[in-house]
């Protein structure tokens, strides 16, 4: 039964580059509903992990399941299943000869071929949601971090994802744009969403997350809720991430 499947199954999965392996066999279960953090120092596999998921990287072992089914081989398929995986990666990466509004609506007209007035009216809605009705007609260049971040947001969420995986999503911006965009993604939480969501935020993680998983050199550290995770790690070397994130 699909839908109670999980979300997403990853069994084992390894990714080599090279002679470097940058995730030794990961294993996770991420339900729908829940709010999946993932932590740890920086090159110990998160992106990786996210990138083996909506198929920008393809595993070298192991597998992973994607409301029950294995990701498929080809490109073709592939682009079937990303379209309901929304990706929010560090740097916006918004289409900078655009309107915040066109960005919106490009996927809805370009992918879900919508009439270019009812996509336009999706794309205002959701720019509304992330709390910039004002700035539809702003270009990139004109917004600030944390606003590109929100369309970058609304941008993913015009395709209707199953579920949205957020690659350090606040490490871009200056420190008085972050809240507004953790806000945003603390809302999508509360209505629901499936997400994972790569942070150095440990205070978002502690109050937003299901599930918090410690990275370490490729492997899982340590994974359970944020009370166990910050309050009573089972691992010493989770305490040690911990406190050296000050
Ligand atoms: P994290 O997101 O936890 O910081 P990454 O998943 O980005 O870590 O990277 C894990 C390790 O894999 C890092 O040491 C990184 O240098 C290496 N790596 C990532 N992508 C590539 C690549 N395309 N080619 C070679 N090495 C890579
Ligand atoms: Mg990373």
């Amino acid at each position: 039964n699909a839908d109670r499947a999980p979300m997403l199954v990853y069994k084992d999965v390894r990714k080599r580059y090279g002679s470097f392996t940058a995730l030794d066999g990961v294993s996770l279960h991420v339900n729908p509903g829940e709010v999946v953090c993932l932590i740890g120092p920086s090159g110990s596999g998160k992106s990786t992990l996210l990138r083996c998921t909506n198929g920008l990287e393809t595993l070298d072992g192991g597998e992973v399941l994607f409301e029950g089914k294995p990701l498929p081989k080809s490109d073709v398929e592939m682009r079937g299943v990303r379209q309901r995986m929304g990706m929010v990666f560090q740097n916006f990466e918004l289409f900078p000869h655009k309107t915040a509004l066109e960005n919106v609506a490009t996927g809805l007209i370009t992918v879900k071929k919508m009439p270019a007035d009812e996509a336009n009216r999706r794309a205002m809605a959701l720019m509304a949601k992330v709390g910039l009705s004002d700035k539809t007609a702003n270009y990139p260049s004109n917004l600030s971090g944390g606003q590109q971040q929100r369309v970058a947001i609304a941008r993913a969420l015009a395709m209707e994802p199953h579920v949205m995986l957020f690659d350090e999503p606040t490490s871009a911006l200056d420190p008085e744009t972050v809240g507004e965009v953790l806000n945003v993604m603390r809302q999508l939480a509360l209505e629901g969403m499936t997400m994972i969501v790569v942070t150095h935020e440990m205070s978002f993680a502690r109050r937003v997350a299901s599930w918090v998983v410690v990275f370490e050199k490729g492997k899982l550290l340590e994974e359970g809720p944020p009370t166990q995770i910050f309050d009573a790690p089972l691992k010493e070397r989770t305490r040690d991430f911990l406190s050296h994130l000050g």
